[in-house]
């Protein structure tokens, strides 16, 4: 293992040792390579470059008290990425390549993985672009996979403690029928100027309302949000947002615990009357929510009032980590050991 301050890392990008390539080509994709280099030569009439063809995911692998590494519902991210694919025209990863390569990126960097207790992991990034030259706007034809690792520590540094959170009015990060559930590099670029706004105003994240009316909630930054309210979790339908994995294994978990699911159109007015409110998604897992203020309107939500989260968010946090380092039983088969 590497020598790295492994409680303090921050989340960002370190320097590991090795990251995988592989192209599509004449209608078909090559063979996995491995490079040591952080830079990749690309042609200067890239589809990516000019008109943003192209996808990534974000997941993780986590060392256990055992030792071993473990991957959590990798498969889930193979699939969005084919549906991110599809959604702008880019050649889908089958599942075994995918697959495949995040193995090989884990594998190859294992002394980066960190310590168990530490509470930091190995961040994986697959990205998929249009390498092949056009000028007009249309789809490539040769395309680039590629995956680098780098380990991260907690996303959020102050732990498991309430943030504060800005509806933002004055900007939008997708339209009802757009790119927005989709992971597309062009959503987050769109989102830069709501991230900005909400830090200015002293906000650890942006919450973004639906384009089209400006009255249901849509996302928090690049997570998905949730409330608790009558022993029911309630998370937002809706056809600008990102499918969350950590969200859909959260709906599951909760069923486990007898609460009921909701997913349905949350108005801002609702806000009021949830018990527990939270963002969630890989880098944070839960991030329980203290406070959501309205920049526009004035409106200011208030949570978690003893400044500790709630006891549904707690217990959801703690069994999904617990699942993902080993240390909870894994009743529904989410988590591969690296062999
Ligand atoms: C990646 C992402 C999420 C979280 O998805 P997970 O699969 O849980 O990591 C939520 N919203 C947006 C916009 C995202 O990009």
């Amino acid at each position: 293992m590497v020598e790295l301050d492994w409680k303090n890392l921050p989340f960002g990008y370190i320097k590991t040792d090795f990251n995988v390539r592989c192209t599509y080509k004449d209608g078909k994709w090559g063979e996995l390579e491995v490079s040591d280099s952080e830079y990749f030569p690309i042609h200067i009439a890239a589809t990516a470059l000019h008109y943003g063809q192209e996808a990534f995911e974000g997941m993780k692998a986590y060392r256990g008290k055992d030792g071993k590494v473990r991957l959590f519902r990798w498969d889930e991210n193979a699939k969005r990425m084919q549906r991110s694919a599809e959604g702008i025209l880019m050649a889908k990863i089958p599942d075994h390549l995918f697959h495949d390569a995040v193995v090989k990126a884990v594998k190859l960097n294992e002394k980066f993985v960190p310590p168990y207790g530490t509470g930091a992991s190995l961040y994986i990034r697959p990205l998929l672009f249009g390498s092949g030259a056009e000028v007009g706007v249309r789809p490539a034809k040769e395309y680039t996979f590629i995956i680098f690792v780098t380990p991260v520590g907690p996303y959020f540094k102050e732990g498991f403690n309430p943030v504060r959170i800005a509806i933002v009015r004055d900007s939008d990060r997708a339209a009802p029928l757009g790119t927005g559930t989709l992971k597309v590099g062009g959503n987050y670029a769109a989102s830069l100027r709501g991230v900005e706004r909400a830090h200015k105003a002293g906000y650890g994240s942006p919450m973004y309302l639906d384009a089209k009316e400006k009255k249901y909630i849509d996302e928090i930054g690049a997570a998905n949000f949730f409330g608790v309210k009558n022993n029911t979790y309630i998370t937002p339908k809706s056809e600008s947002i990102l499918p969350s994995i950590t969200n859909m294994s959260l709906i599951q978990l909760a069923q486990d615990l007898g609460l009921k699911v909701e997913r349905r159109p949350i108005a801002e007015d609702e806000l009021s009357s949830f018990e527990e409110v939270g963002a969630c998604g890989t880098a944070a897992v839960i991030s329980p929510i203290g406070e959501i203020a309205d920049l526009d309107s004035g409106k200011v939500y208030q949570y978690c009032k003893n400044g500790k989260p709630g006891p549904i968010s707690t217990k959801l946090y703690e069994t999904l980590v617990g699942i993902q380092y080993g240390d909870v039983e894994d009743r529904h088969s989410w988590v591969t050991i690296i062999e």
